[in-house]
């Protein structure tokens, strides 16, 4: 009798994320009960502060430069800010120059406070403004990897750079889900799958934190998930504005991904700087204090993003005045600001503590989650330190690692008559707006928040130009863009295309390489008007299609455009994403064979930008493609390439399928096995998924859902028996009412094209909120 008893309070019970330090606390109590108000209030603001170049340009180190002092005086002198991020000023620094900027910092805030400042910035695919890092692909191209192990280890590689730049704490990585192309920020993202995001999101956290997150030590640094949570999926496609999600797919799909890594121990949360459902998230009590710290027992930081405190008065209007929109964050459950325009937000605060609007306890809770970071980040042991310890910045070894997962996240889209691989011999035209640019390559927050400082440092890396230069020789390879973008500043502006010329250079050739896509840009700077390629670059691909010369096409895109007009003549599809500094190499290497394509697409690739869709749609949204099928009425919506979907140069047989048991109930795990055998000559990896359908359902379940996956590599002709595992409460969704429901009944389970049936024999819900 004790047992169901004791199992029915732990339900009830609130979790943490992490045990927390008792020693810690007693510190955090001791500092508080001497701290003033304004101290505080300070601990809880974030801001930027600048570095002057005396010369101009603050790219080398052996430059004079300086910190702007009027600033640090009113920031830390002033009103004893706790945190620090990035720079206003957009420039990326070598690790000295870092050094010097944060021992400044530190120095200063130790002496006005005793505390030191926290640093945070956003290392979204490497350090961003470091000169120097190491770049991976954007997360969306490691989404395409579906291999968790490649994201933990450049997530470790990452952390150690950031700490090479005296930096402590990455706003990385992004948990939102890409579900919609129109969002400027689908590759900040892991792609459509709720599983996939939370998968490479975990492996993420693992690779900034380490182990302990109760002590992160000097080679790693905490991670901020963002942006809870919603963010993605704006109505209109637009960046911050409103989204409408029901209550069943906030919980089910938006929300897991936030609740796996706050409970594996994340040190730092942002919040979604938009409106969902009608509520401005920032101002969102029930999600930042009901559902992140009340139900999960997260014990960090939440911080918001960029003047959104301030965003709640001038743009959302729900507040007549700066004030209202501090008591309504602060009493939402925020605990740090960043607020980089106006320094209202000390004085304010404080006078809202003391008319008793914002509760002194509110303040005490958000500066202690603020201290316990510092003290997880060993922080007061070691507010800064010596950039030379950290060796391996920028190594050979990392510059490798970087490689190899811009290698695995290149996906083969089509490849007609096999032209691919090509021969060591082919005559090659590159052409098209990406086919010779650093920065379509790495795309935003590389070097600087909209990636337009890319070039500055592209010497030591190759563009697609240079690499197939490398690859199949100098004198036979051409490069005749037809198409260029404006370097002016402007985002997705082209110049008057020469289309003829192009043309007229694919004579003597054998192969046409075509790389078109996107130029860089990030956030609301993106916002688009038309989903579909631009017209430059689709009469530039029409164009060269009619020289009948093979056309290879190369999507070099943050967000998949649509190709419907040009797919049909091009030989080959390949889609690059976002690849980083190595993606011209990557793609060399895959042009030529030496690099066998593995990468999956981690979205759905729309074919009409009326019919977005993912492939988690309920049945009446049938998609037409090969890899569905599982129901067949309802309206038919084209996309022009699956969600999953990727080609290799070799051949993947799926057999002998087997399931553990028939019957499942809650609690159950289930394991799957299967036998994939390369038939193929040459040596491949594949991304082993399994997907679940459940047949019927008391509200209209998703089609599919994936629920696990592995990436395995092949010799050809080896077979490989894979083993795939999940707990039977997988199956569950979230109903109407918000409830974790498990429901009788039959479910499919498909790996590659076999398929195996299992039934859950008994119905439960749950009454907490989450499994
Ligand atoms: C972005 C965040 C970022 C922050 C700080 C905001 O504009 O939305 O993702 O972390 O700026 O740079």
């Amino acid at each position: 009798l004790l047992f169901p008893l004791l199992l029915a309070c732990n339900q009830g019970t609130k979790k943490t994320s992490t045990a927390l330090d008792k020693t810690v606390e007693n510190r955090i109590d001791s500092i508080l009960s001497k701290m003033t108000l304004e101290e505080k209030v300070g601990q809880m603001a974030q801001y930027t502060v600048d570095v002057i170049g005396k010369g101009g340009n603050l790219y080398a180190s052996d430059e004079p430069f300086e910190i702007d002092l009027a600033m640090l005086d009113t920031i830390i002198g002033r009103y004893k800010v706790g945190s620090i991020l990035n720079t206003s000023n957009n420039r990326a620094r070598t690790p000295e120059v870092w050094e010097y900027t944060v021992k400044t910092i530190q120095e200063r805030a130790l002496r006005e406070t005793g505390i030191p400042v926290v640093y945070g910035i956003d290392a979204i695919h490497g350090v961003t403004y470091t000169a120097g890092a190491t770049f991976f692909p954007q997360q969306i191209g490691m989404g395409a990897t579906f291999n968790p192990a490649l994201m933990e280890q450049g997530s470790r590689i990452s952390a150690y750079e950031t700490r090479a730049s005296n930096i402590p704490w990455n706003f990385a990585p992004i948990l939102d889900l890409g579900r919609d192309a129109r969002w400027p920020r689908q590759w900040e993202t892991f792609g459509e799958d709720p599983f996939l995001v939370k998968q490479m999101g975990l492996a993420s956290i693992r690779g900034f934190q380490g182990d302990n997150p109760n002590a992160i030590g000097n080679e790693h640094v905490a991670a901020c998930l963002k942006h809870f949570m919603g963010y993605g999926v704006p109505a209109s496609g637009k960046d911050r504005t409103p989204a409408v999600i029901t209550e069943s797919e906030l919980r089910e799909k938006h929300f897991e991904p936030f609740r796996a890594a706050v409970e594996a121990g994340v040190l730092s949360v942002m919040v979604n700087s938009g409106i969902v459902n009608n509520v401005s998230t920032h101002a969102d009590h029930r999600l930042l204090t009901g559902w992140l710290k009340e139900e999960l027992g997260f014990d960090g930081v939440v911080v918001t993003d960029w003047a959104d405190v301030q965003n709640l008065q001038s743009r959302d209007y729900i507040g007549k005045e700066y004030k209202d929109a501090v008591r309504q964050a602060i009493n939402a459950g925020i605990d740090m600001v960043m607020e980089p325009y106006n320094v209202k937000f000390c004085p304010t605060l404080i006078a809202l503590v003391k008319e008793g609007s914002v509760s002194q306890a509110r303040v005490d809770d958000a500066v202690r989650r603020v201290l316990r970071m510092k003290f997880r980040l060993g922080l007061f042991e070691r507010p800064y330190w010596s950039a030379a310890e950290y060796t391996r910045f920028g190594s050979a070894e990392y510059e490798a690692a970087a490689k190899a997962a811009a290698d695995e996240s290149v996906t083969l889209l089509k490849n007609q008559d096999n032209v691919l691989p090509l021969p060591k011999t082919a005559r090659i035209l590159v052409s098209g707006p990406n086919a010779h640019s650093m920065r379509t390559l790495n795309g935003g927050w590389s070097y600087s928040w909209q990636g337009e400082k890319v070039e500055e440092f592209a010497e030591r890396y190759h563009t697609v130009y240079e690499a197939l230069q490398n690859e199949f020789g100098a004198a036979n390879v051409k490069y005749e863009p037809g198409v260029t973008y404006k370097m002016d500043g402007s985002y997705f502006e082209e110049n008057a295309p020469e289309i003829e010329k192009a043309v007229r250079a694919a004579s003597g050739v054998d192969y046409i390489v075509l790389c078109v896509g996107e130029n860089s840009y990030c956030e609301s700077p993106g916002n688009l008007d038309e989903l579909v390629l631009s017209a430059n670059q689709t009469a530039l691909a029409k164009a060269l299609q009619k020289t009948g010369k093979p056309v290879i096409l190369v999507l070099n895109e943050g967000r998949p455009r649509l190709i419907r007009s040009i797919e049909p003549d091009s030989k080959a599809v390949i889609q690059l994403y976002l690849p980083g500094n190595y993606g011209g190499d990557a793609l060399a290497d895959v042009l030529s064979g030496d690099v066998n394509p593995s990468g999956k697409l981690p979205y759905t690739y729309p074919r009409y930008e009326q019919s977005l869709i993912t492939y988690d749609h309920k049945p009446s949204q049938n998609i037409d493609g090969k890899m569905e099928g599982a129901y067949d009425y309802g309206a038919q919506t084209s996309v022009q390439y699956p969600f999953g979907f990727g080609l290799s140069y070799t051949t993947f047989e799926y057999s002998n399928l087997s399931v553990d048991k028939k019957e499942v109930v809650s609690g159950d795990s289930i394991t799957v096995s299967v036998d994939i055998k390369n038939t193929g000559e040459v040596e491949g990896k594949e991304a082993v998924l399994l997907f679940s359908s459940d047949l019927v359902a008391s509200i209209s379940p998703d089609v599919r859902r994936l629920r696990a996956f592995e990436k395995i590599s092949l010799q050809a002709g080896e077979t490989k028996r894979v083993t795939l595992t999940f707990p039977a409460d997988e199956l569950a969704f979230v109903n109407p009412q918000g409830k974790w429901t498990l429901e009788e009944g039959d479910f499919k389970l498909q790996v590659g094209n076999l398929i195996d049936q299992i039934t859950c024999t008994k119905t439960r819900f749950w009454d907490t909120p989450n499994r």
